[in-house]
């Protein structure tokens, strides 16, 4: 109580003395402790809960279950589901999966990757985009990133592209998108297909145009986490009718679309079942009604945190390149410079932010590649597609540095903290704020 009439005081008083408002968070923050230290926390309540849902959900997940039309082939939700996602995003064909990883292994597989092809990818991503590639005996070749956007440097792609090479995986990671001019351009020189891992990026944009939809293929996850959810599921777009249909043969047992069920046709391809239920598309269909909404809400909280965060020495906020008009934000990441925090760690950092509400993650760590690989490839099979040396020169070849030293240095926040009010973002900024003031005594406590 008395914590507050001295705040209320305070600001009654240097608003009087004609103080700028600007002032009155960073001074009243300096005065504050620090959680850590027994200080009062910044934040009590919550952040906004992930997945929302409302009768909506509840209506058409009940009308599904009662109909017995559980599979595609019975419903009409996830028909429905891929032409709206299609007409959304501006592509001409979108196949519905059930995850995120397995659009991207369909993508793959109906391309024709297999066995001793190599892939070009982003080392900064969910282990889903390499373990996808790894389903094919596909070698994932790493190219580092750009240490401003997060993204694969696309400077670096060339390099890489040798007479096995037989894709480009670009990562848009964090819902930001990758430098789709350069990447497409060196993709065009060397006739290779580009697959976009779009999982974190539902509504991103590169030049106006829906990310997804201007590599070959785009890839898309609805797994909880998510910008859209529906627990697990995923999709694949492109603008490729051809390629399309033996998308949609790989993800079908090598079905072809037929009309009547038990008219089969296969098409020449390897395939799984990788088919969305009813209950997904039901689900996907009603979160839909929610996803502009958001995206624009997340855009304008994202934008203010940045310019709030700008402030504060030792932050660098992830930069986005002149042709991303639209970042989706399914993470925002910032690098902590520990040099200008008194040298606190990184992780005594996330501690302290922690402990004032501000619930953060220092993101993905450097996977132990060269024994992971090495590992997960000294299978007979493996052994059969790729030569000894071949594997012994794969971590030379993949070299990243600049991926490792942001894994020390990212921080990121979740993208259910950016659909709550704009007071949600001064509130982070303010309890960066008083760390920042007192990252010496939290360093010696
Ligand atoms: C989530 C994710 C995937 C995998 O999606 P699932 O639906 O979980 O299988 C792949 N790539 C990236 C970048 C992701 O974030």
């Amino acid at each position: 109580m008395s914590d507050l009439l001295n705040r209320r005081s305070f600001v009654t008083a240097t608003a009087a003395a004609g103080v700028g408002a600007a002032l009155v968070g960073p001074a009243a923050a300096a005065a504050d402790k620090p959680a850590l230290l027994g200080g009062k926390r910044t934040r009590s309540q919550s952040f906004p809960a992930w997945p929302v849902m409302d009768t909506r959900e509840e209506k058409v997940i009940l009308a599904t279950l009662r109909s017995g039309k559980w599979y595609r082939g019975g419903g009409q939700h996830v028909d429905k589901f891929e032409e709206a996602y299609a007409r959304l995003t501006g592509a001409k064909c979108c196949i519905a999966t059930n995850g995120g990883t397995t659009a991207l292994v369909a993508a793959l597989g109906a391309l024709g990757i297999g066995p001793g092809d190599e892939v070009i990818v982003t080392p900064y991503t969910f282990i889903a985009t390499v373990t996808a590639i790894m389903m094919h005996y596909a070698l994932p070749i790493f190219v580092d990133i750009d240490p401003e956007t997060f993204q694969i440097d696309p400077a670096k792609i060339e390099a890489a592209i040798t007479d096995r090479t037989a894709a480009i995986l670009p990562v848009h990671i964090g819902g930001n998108v990758a430098n789709l001019d350069a990447i497409l351009a060196v993709a065009k020189k060397h006739n290779l297909p580009v697959i976009e891992d779009a999982c974190q990026a539902h509504m991103a944009e590169w030049r106006g145009r829906k990310v997804g939809t201007c590599g070959t293929t785009g890839c898309f996850s609805f797994q909880v986490t998510k910008n859209l959810p529906s627990g697990e599921g995923g999709a694949i777009l492109t603008n490729d009718h051809a390629l399309a249909e033996k998308i949609y043969a790989f993800h079908c047992n090598c079905r072809a679309r037929t009309v009547s069920s038990y008219n089969f046709t296969y098409m020449p391809t390897r395939a799984a079942n990788f088919r969305m239920t009813e209950f997904q598309g039901a689900l996907l269909n009603a979160q839909m009604t929610r996803l502009e909404q958001y995206a624009r809400t997340r855009d304008e909280n994202a934008k203010y945190l940045t310019s709030l965060l700008g402030d504060i020495p030792g932050l660098c906020p992830v930069k986005m390149y002149e042709g991303c008009t639209r970042n989706a934000w399914h993470l925002y990441m910032f690098r902590y410079q520990a040099d200008t925090f008194a040298k606190l760690p990184r992780d005594r950092f996330l501690q302290a932010l922690n402990a004032e509400g501000i619930p953060s993650g220092g993101g993905y760590t450097p996977v132990p590649w060269e024994t992971f690989l090495k590992e997960s490839f000294a299978t007979r099979g493996a052994r059969r597609v790729f030569s000894e040396e071949a594997l012994d020169r794969w971590p030379e070849r993949c070299r990243v540095p600049e991926h490792q030293k942001l894994c020390h240095e990212a921080v990121w926040f979740t993208q259910n903290m950016l659909i709550g009010p704009r007071s949600d973002m001064d509130q982070i900024a303010e309890a960066i704020r008083k760390i920042h003031a007192h990252a010496g005594a939290l360093l010696k406590s």
